[in-house]
């Protein structure tokens, strides 16, 4: 006969919430998931309205694990950020992106931005600057085709902190954008204080754009105070033809989204390049 713990044992797991049980399994999974290297990197193509060129990628992260297949950023990354293993794979993430940018230099395609994304639990890091500056020596790119994607929110957490931390990556050379545009707090006081260069608009607001005045006007705003503040502004998540004029009539001057193309691997990625694919 079973012992009353071991008992006690199977009635609490029996009944353990199966969603916390999931997420155990995927905490678990995870923490093993850099040694196994299961992570891997897609870049996105990011491209000039003015020329209709490629002129950057972002890099977007995934994991693909043997039992799971391909994990969804938005499942793991927010396990990541709690746990702290966000800081790990971030700096895989920074320094694979910067392998695979001086690759592409190296191939003629010498003017292409990387972008990479920065969580909050990374950019709260003491030795942050520290961490880039090595990750750039060890791989030799040069910090102006480095680009940095941050929050509204975590830029606004503590700005005194953010700014002094901006103002060195960006007087290394490092260019910096704030990503998903309009969706954290606002943070239109602060923005003009910020080293930075480029407004995401997110792609919450592209998704309607044609169909919802609201959304059109949330974007001819924001690209309106891009360009009166000297900002660049790219808009994400363009998927029709429809949402490609409208942000080119607006004088919108970069869009990444499925319109163009789909995260691809380095290798296709490379193919595109070379086609020379233009919109
Ligand atoms: P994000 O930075 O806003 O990235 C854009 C997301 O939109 C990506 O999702 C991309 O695949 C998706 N996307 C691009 N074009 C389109 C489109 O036309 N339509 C639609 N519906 N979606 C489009 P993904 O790759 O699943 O990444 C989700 C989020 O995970 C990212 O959002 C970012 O916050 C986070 N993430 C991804 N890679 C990294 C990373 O290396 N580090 C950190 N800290 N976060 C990352
Ligand atoms: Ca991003
Ligand atoms: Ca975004
Ligand atoms: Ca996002």
């Amino acid at each position: 006969a079973q012992k009353q713990g071991l008992n006690n044992y199977h009635f609490y797991s029996a009944n353990l919430n199966s969603s916390l049980q999931e997420r155990l399994a995927l905490e678990n999974e995870l923490y093993h998931a850099l040694d196994r290297d299961e992570f891997l990197l897609h870049y996105q193509p990011q491209v000039s309205l003015h020329s209709g060129r490629i002129i950057g990628v972002e890099t977007l992260l995934r994991w693909q694990n043997p039992a799971r297949g391909l994990v969804s950023p938005a499942k793991f990354i927010p396990i990541a950020e709690e746990t702290g293993l966000i800081v790990p794979i971030g700096e895989w993430v920074l320094r694979t992106a910067c392998t695979q940018s001086l690759a592409w230099q190296a191939q003629g395609f010498s003017a292409l931005k990387i972008a990479v994304n920065l969580s909050a639990r990374q950019f709260k890091q003491q030795n942050l600057v520290e961490t880039v500056t090595q990750v750039l020596n060890a791989t030799g790119l040069d910090p102006h085709y480095l680009e940095l994607e941050l929050t509204e929110s975590l830029m606004i957490d503590n700005i005194q902190q953010s700014i002094n931390i901006m103002r060195q990556l960006h007087n290394m050379g490092i260019v910096l954008s704030v990503d998903d545009f309009g969706t954290g707090y606002s943070s239109l006081n602060y923005l003009k204080r910020f080293p930075i260069h480029t407004l995401k608009i997110d792609q919450s607001f592209v998704h309607d754009l044609v169909v919802d005045s609201d959304d059109a006007a949330i974007v001819d705003a924001i690209i309106s105070l891009a360009h009166s503040l000297n900002l660049n502004v790219i808009a994400e998540g363009v998927e029709s033809q429809e949402q490609l004029n409208y942000l080119q009539n607006k004088g919108c001057d970069e869009i990444q989204g499925y319109y163009f193309s789909r995260p691809l691997p380095a290798n296709t990625l490379t193919q595109l390049l070379e086609e020379g694919k233009t919109l």
